[in-house]
């Protein structure tokens, strides 16, 4: 199998583009898909001051990564979960990161806002984990952006990902979701900020190459509560359609695009801290009215560089 650019040796077959690619022609395939993407989908403009959501994965530490490498300045984010034997683990992985991008990154532990990580915090709510971790940062990941001054939210949700939870919410026809998990979502000044994700539609396979041929030092354990039974299923459904039928995972993802592009639901606001609520009190000053906590938060900063270097290159 030969590199369809140069000619040598290929090293990565990729059936849904039908081509296959040698490693320097597949790390450049993919960064320019990246950059593609983020101008069809008008995700980033120049005057943007983005940050970077970061839990130590391949996805968003390779996004850091690339978006710094290819004219996207951009500092990080990273949420302490309070998850024994995880969240210590992933949290150097985001430093090694930081010093190698050579960008500041906001370090925030869920125990300043509701004194439990998220072990407690499921116990408290009575909500399966993932679900009371999933509130808990969009809340904080929302409220960092427009505390710091940034103008859009940027994960690191890959094209699997994406597919798998439409997939889920089509077949119980969870309309709300289905119109918010769009590649981008518009925000609304000191309530809401703009959220996008370059990643969209690159593959889980391809992101995990891309993160091994640039040595990206990333977590391989899997966050304990991430077995969802369902996510893994309608992931190997997917694949398993993917592997008769390569580039439908892409298609579908496509098709999702253009339906909802029109789409935009009117947001409503929480009347005590004026994030996105779906009543008039958002699920977050519900669950410390109910724990009788007053709101303290409190950003860490970890910065690796002096500011005079901050226009180095990204090695
Ligand atoms: Fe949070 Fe669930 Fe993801 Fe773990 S798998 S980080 S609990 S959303
Ligand atoms: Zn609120």
């Amino acid at each position: 199998m030969k590199c369809r650019v140069c000619g040598k040796q290929a090293s990565i077959n990729l059936r849904a583009y039908n081509t296959a690619l040698c490693d320097k022609d597949f790390i450049e395939f993919l960064e320019k898909r990246i950059v593609n993407t983020i101008d069809d989908y008008k995700l980033l403009s120049v005057n943007d001051r983005p940050l970077v959501a970061i839990s130590g994965g391949k996805d968003s530490l390779s996004l850091w990564y690339m978006l710094n490498k290819t004219g996207y300045p951009c500092d990080g984010f990273y949420i302490d979960l309070g998850i024994e034997g995880y969240s210590h683990i992933s949290l150097e992985k985001v430093k090694r990161m930081a010093d190698r991008v050579k960008k500041k990154v906001y370090l925030f532990s869920v125990y300043n806002l509701i004194q439990k990580g998220i072990d407690g915090l499921t116990k408290t709510m009575r909500r399966p984990p993932c679900s009371a971790c999933g509130m808990i940062k969009r809340y904080v990941m929302n409220m960092v952006c427009i505390e710091k001054g940034y103008t859009v939210l940027v994960t690191g949700h890959n094209l699997d990902d994406e597919a798998s939870a439409l997939l889920g919410n089509i077949l119980f026809w969870k309309e709300v979701y289905l119109w918010k998990k769009s590649i981008s979502l518009p925000g609304e000044e000191g309530h809401l900020v703009k959220k996008v994700k370059p990643l969209f539609l690159c593959s889980e396979r391809e992101m995990a190459a891309y993160a091994i041929l640039n040595s990206i030092d990333y977590i391989y354990e899997e966050c304990p509560y991430s077995h969802d039974a369902k996510t893994i299923l309608y992931k190997r459904i997917l694949n398993t359609i993917e592997e008769k039928s390569p580039g439908m995972k892409i298609q579908f993802i496509k098709g999702y695009l253009k339906m909802v592009k029109d789409g935009e639901k009117k947001n409503h606001y929480c009347i005590h801290c004026g994030y996105p609520a779906y009543g008039d009190t958002c699920s977050v000053c519900r669950l410390l009215s109910k724990l009788g906590i007053e709101k303290d938060v409190n950003f860490e900063e970890y910065s690796p560089y002096s500011l005079d270097s901050e226009r180095q290159e990204v090695t």
